[in-house]
């Protein structure tokens, strides 16, 4: 949305203020021409000049594309920053933002991140002489004992992956900040519909479009979001540089996914706090780590900083990795799938799925133990949902 159909909704009364109102709208407005209400897939790699070096606002579709712009436009807008940039991957937007820095800057990351980033960063810009200091980003005295002169980035999620522990954003934007250097928060999990890093003090939101923003299993992309126009020219300068940009039509994909995260969100954090509250009284289970529970060590922490608390959980189960790997085997509605976010239910085993890349010592500092499992709750009936996990954990552990 422009900021001129901004002023005359808002002279009109109508509340675009309103997330839901800009999750659709936001981006594009209507096609003057055609009136088409969905931004055209710009399916063109280059476009027409009228003289040498005049172009109309578009030259090269890796430099940039209007269906692309409609996405970016959309997504600061949810992140309530001035500016976003899409990405062929949420690995290629994590990429984005290390190419800020130079050889012999450190990072500190908190410990419990995606196996993709953590690969990127120890397997990858170790080799570029970047130096990176895993740590408990829930404990403030451990980020800041990490930082040194070199820091110039500070990398956190919340909730983290898998083990959903809460990172209190406030405060680790003021020790970044304290040491000068800059704060970036995957918002992958959380979505921009519960919770605004840019508004807690981050620099960068990053996220995987691929899950909730997209939505639908169905499309792999990326976003950085920034309020700050020298981080973006830079992200920027290397978004075109490197040229790991998405195709039109996964623009166009992730833009129709992202008009219904409101009624999603609001569907997964209901049912996997059924779930999870179902999960936490069964036999079988040791524990679960969902924010949205009371005896949960970051709950007040997340129910400060988000306004719900989301669709994933993982669960603990006191058994043999045989007896686990049988139980999400075994599940017939949660497919055996990696991967999170989408309006399908899925449940994986992150020892040897998703966090595999993770070296075994320091997965089990982590904790995360090949008890357990991660679910991505989806929006199917909550009663199929219950049914199908004590079905796997019966055959798999029984009780
Ligand atoms: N960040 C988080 C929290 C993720 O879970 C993932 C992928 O699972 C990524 C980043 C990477 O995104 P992509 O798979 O789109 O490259």
């Amino acid at each position: 949305m422009t900021d001129d159909e901004f002023e005359r909704v808002n002279e009109d009364g109508a509340s675009v203020d309103d997330f839901a109102t800009r999750a659709i709208h936001a981006g594009w407005d209507p096609d003057p021409e055609t009136g088409a209400i969905m931004p055209p897939v710009y399916a063109s790699s280059t476009f027409a000049q009228d003289a040498p070096g005049e172009d109309r606002g578009y030259e090269y579709s890796r430099t940039g594309n209007p269906t692309r712009t409609a996405l970016e436009d959309n997504l600061a807008s949810l992140e309530g920053g001035e500016y976003g940039r899409a990405f062929a991957s949420g690995m290629a937007a994590i990429n984005t933002v290390l190419n800020l820095l130079e050889s012999g800057d450190h990072v500190v990351v908190g410990r419990d991140v995606y196996g993709g980033t953590h690969r990127l960063f120890t397997q990858v810009y170790e080799d570029y002489d970047l130096e990176f200091s895993f740590v408990d980003a829930t404990d403030l005295k451990a980020v800041e004992a990490a930082m040194t002169s070199a820091t110039e980035l500070v990398w956190i999620e919340t909730p983290t992956n898998p083990l959903m522990q809460i990172v209190d954003i406030e405060a680790v934007a003021d020790v970044a900040h304290d040491g000068d250097a800059l704060l970036a928060v995957d918002n992958t999990f959380a979505t921009p519909y519960l919770q605004r890093p840019l508004a807690h003090g981050a620099d960068i939101v990053a996220h995987s479009l691929t899950k909730y923003l997209g939505g639908h299993s169905d499309v792999v992309g990326g976003a950085l979001v920034t309020d700050d126009p020298d981080l973006d020219e830079r992200l920027g300068f290397s978004q075109n540089s490197v040229g790991a940009t998405p195709d039109p039509f996964a623009c166009f994909l992730v833009l129709r996914g992202t008009k219904t995260l409101p009624v999603r969100m609001d569907r997964h954090s209901e049912n996997a706090r059924r779930l999870a509250a179902w999960l936490d009284d069964h036999p079988a289970v040791e524990g679960v780590h969902y924010p949205g529970l009371d005896s949960h060590p970051g709950h007040d922490i997340a129910a400060a900083q988000m306004d719900d608390f989301g669709g994933m959980l993982s669960v603990e189960f006191d058994a043999t990795l045989e007896a686990v790997r049988t139980v999400v085997s075994e599940t017939e509605v949660f497919t055996l799938a990696e991967s999170l976010g989408g309006v399908e239910s899925l449940i994986e085993h992150p020892a040897t799925m998703t966090h595999a890349a993770v070296p075994a010592a320091e997965r089990r500092e982590t904790g995360i133990t090949d008890g357990l499992v991660r679910l991505s709750v989806g929006l199917e009936g909550i009663d199929d949902l219950r049914t199908d996990l004590q079905r796997a954990i019966e055959a798999g552990i029984g009780g």
